[in-house]
């Protein structure tokens, strides 16, 4: 299996982070306290040694410790970035890269076209190097990240301004990445299609079931509950549900604790979870 090329998760929570912005709970209180980032926001890096190039799939507002991470498998600063959509988790770490953070230049930032139109505002805003590059995205389109690794952008249901694509990523082998959508009913097909031909999914694990958010209507925020996933895909075989693993997970997901019931009904189904600094070879 080769080692010159993986991807290597970055973050495994929602956008608003863990400890979450706001967050009355005692525990994560202390951890406001103590300046701990317990949980990074959902993210994954991608590394191709031959290469030497690096990219990340969005930028969180957590992207310097997810850089520094990434720079311990690839001396190369950053080559780009494949944006999913432009939810704050996802594109509010871009302007670390701007003149008053890294001020980087000669990289590229890969989505749709409507989403680069939205990007492109945010910089801006801001003060960025003139020489980033905007790459179009269509839905379907396979490109090139490097000479051996390609990334397929997929269209999926989701709220955000713009579009939502999850990314699979193929070199000896392949990686799904879908941080966000609103359900994968209405794509249930291509789901099913794209888990067949990978090796890891890595998949919306927002919410474990739709009672966690007593004080908003749910509808508001759209996500399939992990419980709803395990249910729905029950009749598949082992080897395909193991390759399932969930990222994303929101502040009151109860999987954030390993030691709970609803972790061991995660495992017991031959599910997973994304775990942060986990490689996966491509
Ligand atoms: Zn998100
Ligand atoms: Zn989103």
């Amino acid at each position: 299996m080769s080692k010159d090329f993986f991807s290597i998760v970055l973050g495994t929570v929602q956008d608003g982070g863990y400890p979450h912005i706001g967050s009355s709970n005692p525990e994560q209180k202390e951890y406001f306290q103590e300046s701990k980032i317990k949980e990074k926001i959902t993210s994954l890096g991608i590394v191709d040694k031959i290469e030497n190039k690096s990219f990340l799939i969005d930028a969180t507002p957590h992207l310097p410790y997810q850089l520094n991470q990434l720079s311990e498998h690839s001396s190369n600063p950053l080559s780009g970035i494949l944006v999913t959509h432009v939810h704050w988790g996802h594109i509010g770490g871009l302007g670390w890269l701007s003149r008053e953070g890294l001020n980087h230049g000669r990289f590229k930032i890969f989505s749709s076209y409507e989403n680069i139109s939205i990007i492109r505002k945010y910089c801006d805003i801001f003060e960025f190097k003139t020489n980033i590059s905007f790459e179009k995205v269509k839905e379907g389109n396979i490109f090139n990240l490097t000479e051996n690794i390609t990334a397929t952008a997929v269209k999926v249901p989701h709220r955000a301004k713009g579009d939502t694509f999850g990314y699979v990523l193929s070199g000896n082998r392949k990686i799904g990445y879908f941080p966000d959508c609103d359900n994968i009913t209405s794509w249930k097909d291509d789901f099913l299609n794209i888990l067949q031909e990978v090796d890891v999914f890595y998949l919306d694990g927002t919410f474990w079931n739709k009672a966690e958010l007593p004080n908003r209507k749910i509808e508001s925020v759209p996500h399939p509950s992990i419980e709803d996933v395990i249910e729905d895909l029950k009749d598949l075989n082992q080897g395909l549900k193991s390759k399932l693993k969930f990222t994303h997970l929101n502040q009151t997901n109860p999987l954030l604790n390993k030691s709970s019931i609803e972790f061991k009904k995660l495992r017991e189904n031959h599910f997973n979870l994304a775990e942060d600094g986990e490689v996966v070879p491509l």
